[in-house]
């Protein structure tokens, strides 16, 4: 019962038989809704399934559920070809519509392997793909990869290398060596290089085995593209380095930073091909500066005390002492903080070896201007803007000093005075 109904759907089918892209619109709506009716009414009594026959070459590949399934099943056959081989990239596929029993329908996958195993031209092959082409046969993946590690070790291959199943004309196999006869093979590879000093076309040309005419004209520092020829299974190194640049305040910026610039040089078959910045980030120029344990108001017009009271210390001489001493000596033990008595602005930063030893002075505004000398240490560059209380450097016993202790002037209009008036007696 089966056979004839089959037999009788046949016939309907060769109604239809055609290329798939042509079908559509050659048959009214209305006809093929009468014709499907039939169809459907007669399935119900059977198991036969709406199918897709799907030949190369005249010679049936199988049955699929859609046309869909079959563009499935060329995109994989698209996925596995190489771009040195176009003679596969299009099947010649033929699609016819028919009913079979539903167990006979195959996959996606079954139909790609059929269509290989159909065609005459085509074959599959495990293949080293690199950049896309194939460069190598091997037997299997897995010797693939055994063979590509051992090479690489640790290190990354300059181009894109993948080993994979792919389908090949006959004509691309017969002329793929295995992967151990190429291991050594050039090709020509698509590099970035820049131009360093002294760099000329000749020299360029012969760190990538090529000619100088096929090099364009490039300056130092330009980023030229270049087809090299290089190892096809060549190395990329990149060696990161750091530089560090002072970044002095500005009206933007309050306190002088580090620009710290991250490059990642990058080499291949240990020739430099170039620098990229990999990244750029402004630092704290001093991220280990203390904050003052204690700030007193020591004097007049909010000024405080110069030294971190937090300490111990004692005022070792006053202004105007001995031959006319020109400030406050505060002996302290080295190390302790030294406070900017009001807000203020870095002035200068002196690091010479003169009585002052390291020394600096900070501009108040109004004519007013502080010194601090002696220091072990500055957390202070030129421009820097400074806040009443903020530790600026350390006591130190630098330049012409005996004992540690902080050398502290207060100068009106450019003339030294008495800091008695500002930061009084403590
Ligand atoms: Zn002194």
């Amino acid at each position: 019962m089966i056979l004839v109904l089959k037999r009788v759907f046949k016939a309907f089918v060769l109604l239809f038989k055609n290329n798939i892209n042509l079908r559509r619109g050659v048959y009214t709506a209305l006809s093929f809704a009468t014709v499907l009716s039939v169809f459907v009414s007669v399935l119900s009594v059977t198991d036969l399934t709406y199918a897709v026959e799907v030949s190369v070459e005249g010679e049936s590949c199988g049955y699929v559920t859609d046309r869909k399934t079959v563009e499935r099943a060329v995109d994989l056959l698209h996925a596995s070809s190489v771009k040195n081989d176009s003679a596969y990239s299009n099947p010649d596929v033929d699609c016819v519509y028919t009913f079979v029993p539903s167990t006979q329908l195959i996959s996606d996958s079954q139909l790609a392997d059929n269509i290989v195993s159909n065609h005459n031209d085509v074959n599959k092959a495990y293949c080293v793909v690199i950049n896309g082409i194939a460069f190598a046969e091997v037997t299997s993946i897995e010797e693939g990869i055994a063979t590509l590690s051992g090479i690489a070790g640790n290190n990354r291959f300059y181009n894109s290398v993948e080993i994979r199943e792919c389908v090949l004309s006959t004509d691309a196999k017969g002329r793929l060596k295995p992967l151990d006869e190429r291991i050594d093979d050039y090709i020509v590879t698509k590099v970035e290089y820049q131009a360093v000093k002294g760099d000329t076309k000749q020299s360029v040309a012969q760190k990538f085995g090529i000619s100088e005419e096929s090099l364009p004209d490039f300056n130092v520092n330009d980023v030229v593209s270049i087809k090299a020829s290089l190892p096809a299974l060549a190395f990329i190194n990149e060696i990161t380095t750091q530089d560090k640049k002072s970044i002095p305040a500005s009206e933007t910026v309050a306190k002088s930073s580090w620009q710290i610039t991250t490059y990642k040089e990058i080499y291949v078959n240990n020739i430099k091909l170039r620098t990229e910045v990999a990244d750029t980030q402004l630092a704290e120029k001093y991220p280990d500066k203390p904050v003052a344990t204690a700030v007193v108001n020591a004097g007049k017009k909010g000024f405080c005390w110069p030294v971190d009271t937090g300490y111990r210390q004692y005022v070792s001489s006053f202004w105007g002492d001995g031959r006319g001493h020109k400030g406050y000596d505060i002996a302290a033990s080295k190390g302790t903080p030294i406070l900017s008595v009001y807000d203020g602005k870095v002035e200068s930063v002196n690091a010479s070896g003169n009585a002052y030893g390291l020394h600096f002075v900070i501009d108040h505004g109004n004519g007013i201007r502080t010194l601090y000398a002696h220091c072990s240490q500055l957390y202070v560059s030129v421009g820097d803007r400074v806040e009443r209380g903020e530790v600026v450097g350390l006591v130190g016993s630098t330049g012409r000093s005996t004992g540690t202790h902080l050398h502290f002037e207060v100068f009106r209009n450019g003339v030294s005075v008495n800091p008695m008036n500002y930061i009084g007696k403590r």
